[in-house]
């Protein structure tokens, strides 16, 4: 096995046991081979094959996102950023975000994108929830990355009526076959000879699901010695859904059907019931949540798009909950999601104190780590996985520096991320991708659009075209 050294590393974030946290290292040097890291710290006298020079450098654990989707998401920019049904809270997802429909021949590039994307903005490990395709695991093992495929299912499709009522159209029998679909891909990617692929059990909403296809679902998860992932707690309109159903919170609700654990993934669990939009006013969830030890996927950036905000990290934090992040849909740029987060919270939070730039860091990779169950990753440690970033600290985004983390969340993000490394191998370089045709996919999506545009009367019930439904940000003007 070939062993790699990186000698006098400027600034390293290395994981100190004794806290449970990250720490600023400096001038150390770091070996690994391609399955850990083997030497972190002063002179590395071991043996070695390659060997290059840290200086100027800061060396960052891989980030972990366990919340994104590939599938149309990537093909949706720019389309309804300034859309919504105000019926439904603002949310665009319900009547306008399902119309987007993709072709089978640009899936591939869509999720190339995507996770060209999320790589070069410092990810080693993420979560795609999505349909399966044929693609798709092949595609995620050749990105070099970390992934956890969670393939979604649902017994219930969203419909909205004249654009004031959401209800929903339930098809149990093909809810049950892509359940079986679902399992059929999580043991695939299980079973995949590339020990950087897995899976999740992934019912899309717990507001499409039955409580009895959620329970299987669960058992399914637990069978298989894997996690599980829902959307819950992610609008209004589904608090209030589930409110009239079962006159519970969703995360009330998942609890009573006892499947709220530490193997559970929510994404997003902003509307709780202490969250000041819903009607409860009491601080339940959240100490639920704390107590069956139960991660939040975070996603600032989609939901502040659309005037949503969870209320705050910082609030979940002091509670005791896990929370991790994800980037959900473009740009998918983890730094950028990073900052957002940090500044939401503390818009929330009302309070500069709400978050710490260390919080947001350690959300992005060991609480992102343990959601899935994992040591090893989001880590710079000697026996943890050999994923990290090199920041370019010369760079002039950078300068001058007095805190190298602050500037990087805060002003260069991923104009200084220089190389990017999953498993001891650079997977990108200088913000390009090194083992995905990026260039290709793109021109492969400017073509999807066209698909996009003609499909979108068809599926939308009241026959719009995409520019009735959603006009251009300016007005046009003759020349
Ligand atoms: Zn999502």
């Amino acid at each position: 096995m070939t062993k790699h050294v990186i000698r006098n590393i400027e600034t390293i974030v290395a994981y100190d046991k004794k806290t449970g946290t990250h720490a600023y290292l400096s001038d150390a040097d770091i070996a690994f081979d391609d399955t850990a890291i083997l030497h972190v710290g002063g002179r590395y006298d071991g043996p070695f094959d390659t060997e290059e020079q840290g200086r100027g450098r800061m060396l960052l654990p891989g980030f972990v996102n366990i919340h994104c989707h590939s599938d149309e998401e990537p093909l949706s920019k720019g389309i309804f950023d300034d859309m919504g049904t105000a019926a439904l809270w603002g949310q665009a997802m319900y009547e306008y975000s399902t119309l987007i429909e993709i072709s089978e021949e640009a899936r591939e590039a869509s999720l190339t994108v995507m996770l060209g994307d999320l790589i070069r903005s410092g990810v080693t490990t993420l979560l795609d929830i999505a349909g399966p395709h044929d693609a798709w695991l092949p595609t995620l093992v050749k990105s070099g990355a970390r992934a956890y495929a969670a393939p979604g299912f649902r017994e219930a499709q969203w419909h909205v009526e004249d654009s004031h009522r959401l209800d929903y159209r339930w098809d149990p029998a093909h809810g049950r076959e892509a359940f079986e679909r679902a399992l059929a891909c999580v043991d695939a990617a299980q079973a995949h000879p590339s020990s950087r692929l897995g899976g999740i059990v992934s019912p899309s909403q717990v507001e499409t699901c039955s409580p009895d296809l959620l329970i299987e679902a669960a058992a399914a998860a637990k069978s298989r010695g894997v996690p599980m992932t829902v959307h819950a707690a992610q609008t209004m309109a589904e608090h209030e859904e589930l409110l009239r159903r079962t006159g519970k919170t969703a995360v009330r609700y998942l609890d009573d059907l006892g499947i709220l654990d530490e193997n559970l993934i929510l994404g997003h669990c902003i509307f709780i019931d202490s969250h000041s939009w819903t009607r409860q006013r009491s601080e339940a969830d959240m100490a639920l949540l704390a107590k069956r030890g139960t991660t939040v996927a975070h996603c600032p950036v989609t939901f502040s798009r659309s005037g949503m905000i969870l209320e705050s990290i910082g609030r979940y934090r002091r509670a005791d909950v896990n929370v991790g992040l994800g980037t959900d849909t473009y740009p998918y740029n983890m730094l950028e999601e990073m900052r957002r987060a940090l500044i939401c919270s503390r818009i929330a939070g009302k309070s500069v104190f709400d978050l710490k730039t260390s919080d947001i860091l350690e959300m992005a990779t060991l609480a992102g780590a343990k959601a899935l169950g994992r040591q090893d990753i989001g880590r710079i440690a000697v026996g943890a996985k050999p994923d990290f970033s090199l920041v370019d600290l010369n760079h002039p985004a950078m300068q001058p520096i007095h805190d190298p983390l602050r500037n990087l969340l805060h002003c260069a993000a991923e104009r200084a991320v220089e190389a990017v490394y999953v498993d001891g191998r650079c997977i990108a370089r200088n913000g390009r991708p090194t083992e995905l045709d990026y260039d290709g996919a793109v021109q492969v999506m400017r073509e999807a659009i066209k698909f996009t545009l003609d499909r979108t009367p068809a599926n939308d019930p009241r026959g719009r075209s995409l520019f009735e439904l959603a006009p251009l940000s300016l007005p046009s003007m003759s020349r």
